[in-house]
């Protein structure tokens, strides 16, 4: 089966490649495998000076790695760019902190000495997703490759080009070439890749079915996972909020990446005396987004990155209409089978339908009502999934009390959901274990092991 690029907007096929055979990877494991022997012995200095090369050629090509994001999977330059430049503040991050972060810790017992070392594992398979094709991969990469270990790249089947370039960042970079290799595979092999002895831990970043594939297997072969997978953050807005800040937000949060963001806001959990003033003004601010070409400068938002992606968010909306939800901005595709989807508002939004349940990967604001903030609180857990959510208030001791009882991986007051090298990042319930990011994500695929000198 050929890995091809297409662009969502034109429907192009840009690019296609023959997808790796079994030999193929197998042969590419085998290398890696080998290569953990040396770099595993590497110094954190030694690392650190490569892991910055990356971060400056990330900065270098960011015009072009934007483009390759545009083409492939529909991003705006402008947010392709941002993305780029994020990754090499990832990169810098590691690469100033990782020796710190794995440093020897001294635990007091009765030993003559005792500390808990931070050692590598091996190779690390990496399973990921397009919406962020640099940086889902990067904040995984990073903190991988200063650890010591060794990392195997199953991109999504629709943005190879994004990663063989970021393949080929790290190998100018310095890095020795079988240290990070991108396989270019469909799903059919990774179960395969798991089952090998030298494949020691997976990641896995994208929907509920592909984590739970691959945890599956890997918990038959006894092996570490972190997934980081869907989400339906709230955005709970109380009575008392800059209710104009919130809005211009909301709108912000939902168009993040065309509303194709797991950390995106979906459900609007509003109170009642302000629910009708805040749908009117979210509705003017997405107006006021152009749609467009994602390689033209002044596109605001771009195709969702597949028209069967399109299709299957139309299917949800139209599903939740019929089961009781109001429309309060018309938007969507033009036609069954293109990409562009223009914002939407939903109403009247209950349990029961489609949107109350289910993550909505894709420009659709879902507005629903709370008595008050306890029951704003009530609805936000009423979910599946736990992965990011905000608070809006005046209040900021109110808004931190709400934030402590909001069930998810991480919750703002006053801001968007965002990620950022300093804080962990990573879900609960059907969201996901593990964290990326921080000192918590570097100490996930690591072996934890204590030493004991009598
Ligand atoms: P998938 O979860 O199918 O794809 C993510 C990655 O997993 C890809 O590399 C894919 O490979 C791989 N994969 C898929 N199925 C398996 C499997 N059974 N075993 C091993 N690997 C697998 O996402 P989709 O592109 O289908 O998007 C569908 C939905 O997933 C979205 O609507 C959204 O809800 C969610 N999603 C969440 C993301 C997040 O950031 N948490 C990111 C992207 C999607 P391949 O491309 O070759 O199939």
């Amino acid at each position: 089966m050929p890995i091809e690029s297409i662009n969502p907007y034109t429907g192009r096929t840009e690019r296609r490649f023959r997808a790796f055979s079994w030999p193929k990877t197998e042969r590419i494991l085998g290398q890696t495998h080998r290569a953990f022997a040396d770099w595993r012995t590497t110094t954190f200095e030694h690392r650190a000076r490569l892991m910055r090369r990356a971060a400056g050629l990330l900065r270098e090509r960011a015009d072009a790695l934007a483009r390759l994001m545009a083409v492939e999977m529909g991003k705006p330059l402008a947010d392709g760019r941002a993305e780029a430049l994020k990754c090499a503040l990832c990169c810098d991050y590691y690469a100033e902190h990782a020796a710190g972060f794995l440093a020897d810790e001294q635990i007091a017992t009765e030993a003559r000495s005792s500390f808990i070392a931070y050692e590598p594992l091996g190779v690390v398979l990496a399973v990921m997703p397009w919406n962020f094709p640099f940086w889902q991969v990067v904040r995984f990469a990073a903190p991988a490759l200063m650890a010591g270990n060794v990392g195997l790249l199953k991109h999504a089947s629709n943005v190879p080009q994004c990663a063989l370039a970021l393949e080929k960042i790290f190998h100018d970079a310095g890095f020795p070439p079988a240290t990070f290799r991108t396989l270019l595979i469909g799903s059919d092999l990774v179960e395969k890749l798991i089952e090998d002895d030298r494949v020691r831990a997976v990641t896995l970043t994208g929907s509920e079915p592909a984590g739970a594939a691959v945890a599956a297997t890997a918990g038959r072969q006894i092996k570490k996972t972190v997934l980081e997978l869907g989400g339906s953050d709230a955005f709970i807005v109380l009575a008392d909020a800059d209710l104009e800040r919130a809005a211009k937000t909301a709108a912000q949060a939902r168009m993040i990446n065309s509303g194709q963001s797991c950390i995106a806001a979906k459900r609007f959990i509003v109170e009642k005396p302000v629910i009708k003033e805040f749908i009117a003004q979210l509705k003017t601010h997405l107006l006021a987004l152009r749609p467009g070409d994602p390689l033209v400068p002044t596109t605001d938002y771009g195709p969702l990155a597949r028209p069967d992606l399109a299709d299957e968010l139309t299917e949800q909306v139209a599903d939740s209409v019929k089961q009781g939800a109001k429309v309060e901005l018309h938007g969507g595709q033009s036609q069954p089978g293109t990409a562009l989807f223009r914002p939407v508002i939903l109403s009247h939004v209950k349990p029961g339908q489609r949107a109350y349940a289910e993550e909505f990967f894709g420009p659709v604001a879902i507005v629903l009502e709370a008595k008050d903030a306890d029951d704003a609180v009530r609805i936000a857990n009423d979910s599946r999934f736990g992965l990011g959510g905000s608070v809006w208030t005046r209040d900021l001791e109110r808004g931190e009390q709400l934030a402590r009882r909001v069930e998810a991986g991480a919750v703002f007051v006053n801001s968007l959901v965002k990620s950022s090298p300093q804080m962990p990042f990573g879900g609960i319930k059907k969201s996901g274990y593990g964290r990326e990011l921080s000192y918590l994500g570097i100490r996930e695929f690591v072996n934890q092991k204590s030493v004991w000198i009598a």
